[in-house]
């Protein structure tokens, strides 16, 4: 089969690698008919990651069709179309029978350890089918839009640390798709007032149509955190949610939450990034709430996929670019440049 293959840094080549089989009657190949690419797949192909050891298939955004499956699976027939999350909880680690599968102490993960979905097959292993999100797509979704699970299960996840309540103002910082997706759901939640903060100009428009903002502050053009107590009367607002990889965005959330306001840091940063200075006694004196995000587990996913398909997110907006396989890079390239939403690759043409 054909494959994009990241070979080391900035190294990625679209070539013949052996079809994929089944290591035992527990598995099932896909044919890969969408995949979507992630930040963190663009953070592999130029930083590395150290769960990931080149020559390896990357891609974990995934939707496609079973072409064949083992006779020990039960849950799944040739034919189905399903999708995938990226985490593969071990199962059997203290975080996960604790009922923490995100937080495994291993973390598999499809394209990272496990080959993944930039390729024209993908085995989806044992462990992936039992404790991993592999769900069937709902009739109403295409392959593209069940890509869009992955991100928005990690959104589902913030937001249920975030604690929103009914009646709450929201911060979401930063309005890519993800951003954008935390925008539109906090309504969901409860939030009467979403309020978003993007740096560059061309992405505030889909603040407001994607995100359904209220308020778009252009960080560029405007303090944010003055912009967001001028439009909460100096109270500040409720819930910040920083959903990009700046530093001083976090610092920012911290300035712009009420007292006994909640936080959320969804995106992370680069590997690399050096320690920034927080000012704790912002924490202290207001009586945050502080907490992190990362990933989704199973659940997560399957919920995603039955809010893009009845609406509560409506997917088509957040498809910006589509690529064969063979034009890879200029995928990666289209989604780093941040100048549309998600962008696609299929393996199979289109
Ligand atoms: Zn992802
Ligand atoms: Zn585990």
């Amino acid at each position: 089969m054909k494959a994009a293959v990241f070979e080391g840094l900035e190294r990625m080549t679209v070539r013949q690698v052996p079809d994929p089989s089944l290591p035992d009657e527990a598995s099932l190949i896909l044919k890969v008919h969408a995949c979507a690419v992630c930040g963190s797949d663009i953070r592999i192909f130029h930083h590395g990651n150290p769960r990931v050891t080149p020559p390896q298939i990357i891609g974990h955004e995934v939707a496609g069709e079973v072409v064949e499956v083992g006779k020990e699976v039960t849950r799944f027939k040739v034919g189905d179309r399903l999708a995938t999350g990226a985490d593969v909880p071990c199962g059997e680690c203290e975080w996960c029978r604790e009922g923490l599968p995100n937080n495994c102490a291993i973390n598999y993960a499809i394209g990272y350890q496990f080959p993944g979905g930039l390729a024209e097959y993908m085995m989806l292993n044992a462990r992936t089918l039992r404790f991993g999100a592999v769900h069937p797509i709902p009739l109403a979704l295409s392959y593209d839009q069940a890509t869009l699970a992955e991100p928005l299960g990690c959104c589902i996840n913030g937001l249920e640390l975030a604690q929103i309540k009914l009646g709450d103002t929201v911060v979401v910082i930063g309005a890519g798709p993800a951003g954008c997706m935390l925008m539109r759901l906090a309504r969901s939640f409860g939030a009467i007032r979403v309020i978003g903060v993007q740096r560059s100009r061309a992405r505030v428009s889909a603040a407001y149509t994607l995100g359904g903002a209220d308020v778009v502050l252009c960080s560029e053009e405007v303090d944010p955190v003055q912009g967001v107590w001028e439009a909460t009367g100096g109270r500040g607002a409720d819930v910040v949610i920083t959903a990009n990889s700046s530093p001083e965005t976090h610092q920012q959330a911290l300035r712009m939450v009420r007292n006994r306001g909640r936080i959320n840091l969804f995106g992370g940063l680069p590997q690399d990034a050096p320690p920034i200075a927080l000012e704790s006694n912002l924490i202290h004196y207001k009586e945050l709430l502080l907490t992190g995000s990362h990933g989704s587990v199973p659940r997560h996913h399957r919920l995603a996929l039955d809010l893009l398909a009845c609406g509560v997110i409506e997917p088509d907006g957040y498809i910006s670019h589509t690529f064969a396989l063979d034009e890879v890079l200029a995928a990666f390239a289209a989604a780093e440049s941040h100048e549309g939403m998600k962008v696609i690759v299929h393996p199979h043409g289109s």
